[in-house]
């Protein structure tokens, strides 16, 4: 059993590197490292958010996570076994609990598949149940993410972008998983579907027990779901605390600009409120700036966070954030 029995998931020094062609072709691949030293852990039945623009890593982290990508440094403990440890037998099991929802429902459904044979996919390829059962479970499939019985019988060009990612989010939970990475699962919907999406990935989590990592690009879209939110810049975790931290005072300046980005209802606040608004790009992770990652864009940076990386650490409250403002290198306390 895990030392944390509340965590369904540890993430320990977790980095990935990919080996990618050199500007010059002539020079040999270069390393890229899209995650960097990253620790989280995820708590049994909890959503944690995991944000950044892209290219940040978070999208590798979720993948790490479920071993579609093996991790160059660190550790994945799920339900306190080590992933690295496990024999292809249970890593086959270990996919049975563990499932994806992918951010373009409309690449990630087989277009010559009928959503019955889509939905019932993951049931067939772990040999579970016989023809009649799976077709009874890909009703009740149906039912829990608010699809008709008919729907079964059709072809995903015939649904709308909502509808689709429904087809997806029912094919995801076909096995009875205990976590779900959901990677962008809204963002390629138009905005008046994305709350409905939303919903209903929160609906499920209540009914199932769902543990869930959501990661998304865009801080307006994890209010209602995230009851944490870890907010990632260049391959790097930056700030992690509840919703309500996040949301209320973020500390790391790159949280601020991202929540600055996110509109208020009330016009009068919207018009009074005070926007960070970044210059440039976000930097190549092949040749991350040094110091903090953060200080070619960051509106605040001093002359120390050019040189010393600022250390992920608790405030007071147990809010983790890296950054010179909150915790003063030594010498400046
Ligand atoms: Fe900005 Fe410096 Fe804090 Fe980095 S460490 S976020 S550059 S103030």
């Amino acid at each position: 059993m895990s030392a944390n029995a509340q965590s369904l998931l540890e993430v320990r020094d977790l980095s990935v590197d990919f080996r990618v062609s050199a500007r010059d072709w002539r020079a040999r691949p270069v390393r890229l490292r899209a995650v960097d030293g990253v620790s989280f852990d995820l708590r049994r039945r909890e959503t944690l958010a995991l944000v950044g623009e892209s290219g940040c890593g978070k999208t590798t982290i979720g993948r790490a996570l479920l071993r579609l990508y093996e991790p160059s440094e660190g550790q994945v403990v799920f339900d306190g076994v080590d992933l690295a440890t496990l024999s292809p037998a249970d890593l086959r099991a270990f996919r049975r609990r563990a499932q994806m929802i992918f951010q373009d429902p409309y690449a990630s459904l087989n277009p010559r598949m009928k959503v019955e044979e889509i939905v019932a996919e993951p049931l067939r390829a772990h040999g579970i149940g016989s023809r009649a059962e799976r077709r009874a479970r890909v009703k009740e499939l149906l039912a829990l993410v608010g699809l008709p019985e008919q729907a079964a019988q059709r072809f995903p060009h015939a649904f709308s972008g909502g509808q689709r990612q429904r087809i997806g989010i029912a094919r995801a939970l076909a096995l009875d998983p205990d976590l779900v990475v959901a990677d962008e699962p809204v963002s390629a919907l138009d905005v008046s579907i994305q709350a409905q999406i939303v919903n209903l990935l929160k609906d499920v989590q209540d009914e199932l027990g769902l543990t869930i990592l959501f990661i998304a690009h865009d801080l307006a879209v994890v209010r209602q779901i995230a009851a944490r939110v870890a907010v990632m810049y260049l391959g790097k975790i930056v700030e992690l605390g509840s919703r309500d931290e996040i949301f209320e005072s973020p500390l790391h300046p790159y949280t601020q600009s991202l929540l600055s980005a996110v509109p208020v209802p009330d016009p009068a606040v919207e018009r009074a409120r005070e926007r960070i608004v970044l210059t440039g790009d976000v930097p190549s992770p092949i040749e991350p700036p040094s110091g903090c990652r953060f200080h070619t864009r960051c509106p605040f940076a001093m002359e120390q966070c050019r040189t010393v990386e600022p250390v992920l650490r608790a405030t007071g409250s147990g809010r983790l954030v890296a950054c010179h403002l909150v915790h003063p290198p030594a010498g400046d306390a």
